[in-house]
């Protein structure tokens, strides 16, 4: 019966997933991307319009673009996600790397001044800024293999994301024809991310400025340019200067855990009165500050309070266990120590078909989950929070293979 039951689940989750598999995106089956590919040069042409109303003479339009083969490899890095993503503190241990926090504190004696000044114009921190360097590029030593223009180029004409790929690839020849960066230059992740903090070309316009005065801002060749640029993108993005990312705290026994919702913003002071303490008995050196409770493993590992400049990480780089590995990373190159409570390392992971499952199970009982892509991200954790309040379970959002077998339950 035992072994019933859980074929029954496998097989229900198999068919499930099979059914999500068998709506490959419409624009992403073999026939589409021949399509796209066939159609290549035409879809560049169209692009004309866009690209003189930013200023793009035809010359350079025609130099970039017409001797450019679609690259195909990429199109298929797209598809291919990989089914189980590292936990979180297989993440954190890969890139807070005791070697890393070492080199990040030799890279900030060797950058003293410019990090000085860098600090002083935008009020980004040197931790936080070698943190994301190091966690971007390895300090400008992983920046990618290809062609920036190819690559916009190849995913604004071929498979499901051309849209958001003509605002690059128009954005990329805009910098070309601005000169702050030659097509030999923009070098680049397969998605377009170049330079040793990964600027993307829609970033450029906002964000990038010409810290060492060259004339140029280039945020590849130029340290100062690139570390400015991505100051400046964290300032705009909503920094808060001289704030911290957040804090590793513990949780009172008997906490209402309806309180971590994501939207739950509070003082420091104010989850001090609910009994949520800093680990080490250090006091919160800014009781003023708002702040969410994050909980990464649920009730199970640690708990965080987490300020606005976790989500100005976010906005650099979307997903939540990038933040923390940033923040984490920050603190450690400034000389703090590892987190104090264990990661549940033996906790079973959903794998990314299960969580869609999940997302869509609680998607088709009403819950607003967001898109079904598989990410955890505040919506999934608050609709997993409110259905385990439904079922009288410990609301800590932790997206469980129990989580999922009571879904599945119905
Ligand atoms: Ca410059």
């Amino acid at each position: 019966m035992a072994g019933f039951k859980v074929l029954t689940a496998a097989l229900l989750g198999s068919l499930i997933a099979g059914g999500a598999l068998a709506q490959e995106h419409p624009e992403m089956t073999p026939e589409a991307l021949a399509r796209d590919k066939a159609n290549f040069g035409p879809c560049l042409n169209n692009l004309w319009p866009a690209a003189q109303a930013r200023g793009v003479t035809r010359a350079t339009f025609e130099r970039e673009l017409r001797p450019i083969e679609p690259d195909m490899r990429i199109v298929e890095f797209m598809r291919s996600q990989p089914e189980f993503e590292r936990p979180l503190w297989k993440y954190l241990d890969d890139l807070v790397s005791d070697s890393r926090i070492r080199e990040g504190r030799e890279q900030l004696k060797r950058h003293e001044a410019l990090f000085r000044r860098i600090e002083q114009a935008y009020g980004v921190d040197r931790y936080s800024l070698t943190a994301l360097w190091a966690v971007e590029s390895n300090f400008g030593r992983a920046i990618g293999e290809r062609s920036v223009v190819r690559s916009t180029a190849t995913l604004a004409c071929v498979g499901r994301r051309k849209e958001y790929f003509r605002g690059e690839l128009v954005a990329t020849l805009e910098i070309l024809q601005q000169g702050h960066l030659s097509s030999k230059q923009m070098i680049g992740s397969w998605a377009g991310a170049f330079g040793p903090t990964q600027f993307m070309p829609s970033t450029f316009q906002p964000y990038a400025v010409d810290f060492d005065g060259d004339g140029r801002k280039d945020v590849v060749s130029s340290l100062a340019d690139a570390l400015a640029s991505t100051a400046n993108n964290l300032k705009l993005d909503g920094w808060q200067p001289g704030a911290t990312w957040g804090y590793e705290v513990k949780v009172p026994a008997g906490f209402d855990y309806r309180q971590a919702a994501s939207t739950n913003k509070l003082t420091i002071a104010q989850w001090e009165a609910m009994g949520i303490r800093r680990v080490g008995d250090k006091p919160f050196p800014r009781r003023q500050d708002v702040a969410t409770l994050g909980l990464p493993m649920g009730a199970k590992g640690p708990a965080f309070l987490l300020l606005v400049n976790f989500q100005a990480f976010r906005k650099y780089n979307g997903s939540e266990a990038y933040a923390y590995a940033l923040g984490h990373l920050a603190d450690r190159i400034r000389g703090g120590g590892p987190f104090l409570t264990p990661w549940p390392r033996g906790l079973k992971m959903l794998s990314r078909l299960e969580r869609r499952e999940m997302q869509q199970l609680l998607a088709n009982m009403g819950y607003d989950i967001g898109t079904v892509d598989g990410k955890i991200g505040g919506k999934t954790r608050d609709a997993v929070r409110a259905f385990q309040i439904k079922r009288g379970m410990l609301p800590d959002g932790y997206p469980s293979a129990e989580v999922l077998k009571r879904l599945r339950a119905g």
